[in-house]
């Protein structure tokens, strides 16, 4: 007799919600055979008596050798959340970035997906047979007596017809209750007598009421052959680089796109950097493409981001009730879509794009070229200031390059300023922190009614204070950095870890009563603003002033409505915003971004400089922008000046080359942290060695980054520089492999290692 052997045993190889490198491999019980498919969860027991839900990302018949092999406990999904091509960009990421996929599949998977629960209203309908205008008469006879019932029916009746413009008969309940003829207990006859009935629907958590269409504007004639031409390379080219200068029209032609790739049936994905800082381009889609549109970022809640994705997922299955197009951050590049066909990238130089704080630490760009690849779609990068990366790409024929080289319209680019703050502070013409200049400019642009934006890049009211005497400065108890003073809250405050403190009134170590302010931030520049120009209105946008989502609304729409004369921020108001009537830009402080001890300084210096001018003179207005520097020779200002984007990269790039940097080079970041200083020392020294044994590749470090104790931890960095053309070795296990080590030995318990790969 032969022994029985199971025919065709198959296999699920899971992720797991931890962060484990490796997939495990469960057996498939023979009733879900068939069931079991990559993207659906499943139920497995880990570890010695733990319960997770893990998510299936292959099926075979390979049984794994040599170990005993657990069953699936339960089958959670109908449906894969995904399809095997989203599970490959997974995988690239977490090779790519070193992250393991129970960190990739936390970062994609909305949360909430488990404890889902469909919102459920009550909702009022007539009953069904009661059509004819008969019957409603009979009805309403029949309650002549019943004079609060009957003026409630007749409400409802009206309501319903307004409400549903006579289409659906059904209304919320909620609605019904507004009504001073509404009362539960005539609502109940009603439903006692037949008349009406109530039932639960589902309804969305997201706000369904777009702004109105509008039609799509028309191509300006440059516009247009960008258009074609983008559309030209695409075909030849997986990627395409816009290089289009600040208001240009990008927007229009990223629209134009969109349109096309939705009259193919096709999903289209829109990438900004951060959704918060651009209302106004979530606007824009939804005039131009209403309820299609959907947005999805960290920030909303786990409910909310589950019907975002189920209405991604639904695309082919239930096209009218699901989304065409996200508009998103950089997590929506894991959304399950369906039928993707097309990618853009806007603002692609961002620093936001690239998740540094938790594993994986993925670039969004990059992420979304290979997004390209995987699911061999056209990616659209745009930018007026490029990343030296993508124009390096570009230049070498790795990616297509379109370019727009004046604004939409009659806009023309701002004329721009260099004033010299040294010299000003040495002749005593400084109107507190605005040179003569700059005090002019805004007072001009004041009495033509027109509004202003200043940029600053530091919050509160002074960077730190320090004794006059002694020269003592406060600083944070858990990090290295000081402290910075708030007027607005009367604190001194941590910008790393929030710790604070009351604002010493005397020196905290000789005692003395002399203590200034040093340097000023957006609080300090709004205070001095409202004395040098009294009648204007002047706000603030910064981190503090933003905290909730309507504050930061409540600043656009004053800005858009001109209640507001002069803006002055941080980061915030060089991002994306877009109002005719702002004429003058100041950039208050040039310094502190061309001084910033950073290989990347001045491409960044470059950046935000070009793109807050960039809010100047959108429309017809003329645009004046005006650089306080002490450096007016400094060439980063001069390219700025002359709005030359490739000269800083021509002047650049060979530094990058001498001296390993990217784009040349790859950069990875390894931190190494400890609460003992000695350890983290000693681990970081360690983990260099090692590799530099082993890597054939530049080792540098262990150093100190800028700010080397945070909360608490010591940090410790170790970098190493890879030829991009050169052979890294296996770098991704070589890497793995050391880190592993360094955790195992001994007296390291306490250490946490973080991989940063493409670290900005
Ligand atoms: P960019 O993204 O290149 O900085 P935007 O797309 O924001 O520029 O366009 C700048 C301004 O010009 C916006 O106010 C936009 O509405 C307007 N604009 C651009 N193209 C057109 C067009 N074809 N028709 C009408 N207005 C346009
Ligand atoms: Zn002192
Ligand atoms: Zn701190």
């Amino acid at each position: 007799m032969h022994k029985l052997i199971p025919m065709n045993e198959l296999f699920a190889d899971v992720i797991l919600p931890l962060p484990l490198h490796d997939t495990y491999t469960y057996r498939i019980p023979a009733e879900w055979e068939g069931s079991v498919l990559p993207g659906k969860r499943v139920l497995v027991s880990f570890g010695r008596t733990k319960i997770y839900s893990a998510l299936v990302i292959a099926v075979h018949s390979v049984a794994p050798k040599g170990m005993e092999i657990k069953e699936i406990v339960r089958l959670l999904d109908e449906e894969p959340l995904l399809s095997p091509v989203n599970l490959e960009l997974w995988r690239w990421i977490s090779r790519y970035y070193l992250s393991p996929m129970g960190d990739v599949m936390r970062s994609a998977l909305p949360s909430g997906l488990e404890r889902y629960k469909p919102r459920m209203i009550p909702v009022i309908t007539l009953h069904p047979e009661l059509t004819s205008t008969e019957q409603w008469d009979g009805v309403l006879t029949g309650l002549t007596k019943a004079r609060k019932q009957k003026a409630l029916l007749v409400h409802i009746g009206k309501l319903m017809f307004v409400f549903t413009s006579g289409q659906k008969s059904e209304i919320p309940k909620k609605i019904v209750a507004q009504s001073e003829y509404f009362s539960e207990a005539a609502l109940k006859q009603l439903v006692q007598k037949n008349i009406i009935r109530i039932q639960s629907r589902q309804v969305s958590r997201l706000d369904s009421i777009p702004p109105e269409r509008v039609p799509l504007s028309l191509l300006s004639d440059s516009q247009q052959e960008a258009f074609l031409e983008i559309r030209n390379q695409f075909r030849n080219k997986q990627t395409v680089l816009l290089y289009g200068v600040t208001a240009s029209g990008k927007t229009e032609v990223y629209i134009r796109l969109i349109e096309e790739t939705l009259r193919q049936h096709k999903q289209v994905l829109y990438l900004v950097p951060e959704i918060s800082l651009t209302p106004q381009i979530v606007i824009r889609l939804q005039q131009a493409f209403g309820n299609r549109v959907g947005v999805y970022h960290s920030k909303m809640d786990d409910a909310q981001r589950v019907e975002v994705w189920n209405k991604v997922l639904s695309f082919s299955s239930n096209p009218d009730d699901s989304y065409q197009i996200i508009l998103g951050a950089r997590s929506s590049l894991f959304l399950p879509f369906v039928r993707p066909g097309l990618i853009i990238v806007d603002e692609e130089h961002e620093n936001s794009y690239k998740q540094s704080d938790s594993s994986p630490r993925y670039h969004a760009r990059d992420m979304a070229v290979v997004a390209g690849m995987i699911y061999n779609v056209p990616v659209l990068l745009g930018s007026a200031t490029p990343s030296f990366e993508s124009w390096h790409n570009a230049k070498t024929g790795k990616y297509g390059l379109v370019t727009l080289s004046s604004r939409y319209g009659a806009a023309t680019m701002p004329e721009i300023v260099i004033a010299d703050t040294a010299r000003a502070w040495k002749r005593k013409q400084m109107h507190a922190m605005l040179t003569p200049e700059l005090y002019g400019k805004i007072g001009e642009a004041l009495e033509r009614r027109e509004q202003v934006i200043l940029f600053q890049n530091r919050r509160g009211y002074s960077p730190f204070i320090e004794c006059m005497n002694c020269g003592w400065v406060p600083k944070c108890v858990n990090c290295d950095v000081s402290l910075t003073l708030h007027r607005k809250s009367d604190r001194m405050n941590c910008h790393y870890c929030g710790y604070g403190i009351p604002i010493p009134r005397t020196c905290g170590k000789c005692g003395a009563p002399d203590i200034k302010g040093r340097g000023f931030g957006t609080e300090k520049v709004e205070e001095e603003l409202s004395l040098l120009f009294p009648g204007a209105r002047i706000a603030r946008m910064d981190l503090d002033s933003t905290r909730s989502r309507t504050a930061f609304d409540k600043i656009i729409s004053q800005l858009e409505h001109h209640k507001i004369d002069i803006l002055a921020g941080t980061q915030m108001v060089t991002k994306g915003l877009d109002f005719g009537n702002v004429s003058v830009v100041g950039i208050l402080n040039a310094d502190h971004l061309i001084n910033y001890p950073d290989f990347r300084a001045y491409e960044r210096a470059f950046q935000l400089m070009t793109q807050v001018s960039g809010r100047s003179g959108r429309k017809e207005k003329k645009g004046c922008v005006v650089i306080q520097t002490s450096h007016p020779e400094h060439p980063v200002i001069q390219y700025v000046k002359g709005n030359d984007f490739e000269a800083v990269f021509n002047a650049l790039m060979p530094e990058r080359k001498l001296f390993q940097y990217p784009p040349w080079y790859r950069l990875v970041k390894i931190a190494v942290r400890h609460r003992d200083q000695a350890r983290a020392a000693e681990a970081s020294g360690w983990l260099a060695d090692h590799l530099r044994s082993k890597a054939p590749y530049t080792v540098l470090g262990p150093e100190s980054p800028l700010v080397s104790r945070v909360q608490q931890w010591y940090i410790r960095e170790v970098w190493l520089k890879i030829a991009r053309d050169g052979h890294a070795g296996d770098m991704q296990r070589m890497v793995t492999e050391a880190v592993e080590m360094t955790k195992k030995r001994a007296g390291n318990s306490g250490i946490v290692i973080q991989i940063d790969v493409d670290a900005v």
